[in-house]
């Protein structure tokens, strides 16, 4: 079912599903920054209860509120009183503005800005995993194909792409693999295909012009984040940079309508 209305139109409804996007947004990333963790240390990341990371204390769903519990405990555990990092709630504000954006760019509640959406969830924890380990491991890469799989399955606007998204897949994933093999070779090192599997799953969603857009944006962020890791002495993680490329890319407004070819209103 697609509930699509113009929200500018309906001022007051439009105002309470953009907040309640926020809420969205700042609880995905609860969940998917708690799941990345638990994803790079190998540990179960279905099941489980979260605890702090310094006594070990199992928290409470009081202690689990995204945005609120942080502000209330004023960034200390309830139990130790030791200094919880502000890393989980920036993240829990950026994917809630990141939420909002989407929504409110795109305009409309429908398949395509779910299908946004749970791609931004999955970014951010998959760039998190990267960040932390090195490794952007498979299973969010299988779920974002589960995502497109899902999209072409279910959206016709999709189907009449999906060639295009499959020659901008193999384009960029064929010169990332040329790349990544040239700079092995150079460094004499072992690299990691990892960036490249990631941007060949994610231009499936890209038109040429999307795919374009994500990829300049990546690059140049990809240079950064080289950078920065390289000062700090740090494995180099480039899930991030590809991630904000096609985040950027996906949600100003008309480039909706470009990665995914579809125009509404
Ligand atoms: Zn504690």
């Amino acid at each position: 079912m697609v509930l699509s209305y113009p929200l500018f139109e309906i001022p007051f409804i439009g105002i309470y599903l953009i907040v309640l996007a926020f809420v969205f947004g700042a609880v995905f990333a609860s969940f998917i920054t708690c799941t990345a963790w638990r994803v790079v240390r190998h540990e179960d990341w279905m099941g489980g209860h979260s605890h702090c990371d310094t006594c070990g204390h199992e928290l409470s769903t009081a202690d689990l509120f995204p945005v609120v519990s942080y502000i209330a405990l004023k960034g200390k555990c309830r139990y130790c009183g030791s200094k919880v990092p502000p890393r989980d709630l920036i993240f829990e504000i950026i994917l809630g503005l990141v939420f909002a954006a989407t929504l409110w760019l795109h305009g409309a509640v429908d398949a395509v800005v779910i299908a946004t959406l749970t791609l931004e969830v999955l970014l951010l924890g998959l760039s998190l995993a990267d960040w932390d380990s090195g490794v952007i491991p498979d299973g969010f890469l299988a779920a974002i194909l589960v995502v497109w799989i899902m999209t072409v399955g279910f959206m016709p606007e999709m189907q009449k792409y999906a060639v295009e998204g499959l020659i901008a897949s193999a384009c960029v994933g064929f010169a990332m693999v040329i790349v990544t093999a040239i700079i092995g070779k150079v460094k004499k090192t072992k690299m990691s295909y990892g960036p490249a599997k990631l941007a060949m799953c994610l231009m499936l969603f890209c038109r040429i012009q999307g795919a374009v857009i994500a990829v300049s944006i990546a690059v140049v962020l990809g240079v950064v984040f080289a950078l920065v890791c390289k000062s700090k002495n740090r494995k180099i993680s480039l899930a991030p940079a590809i991630s904000i490329g096609v985040i950027v890319a996906l949600i100003l407004k008309d480039i909706i309508g470009i990665v995914f070819q579809i125009h509404f209103v």
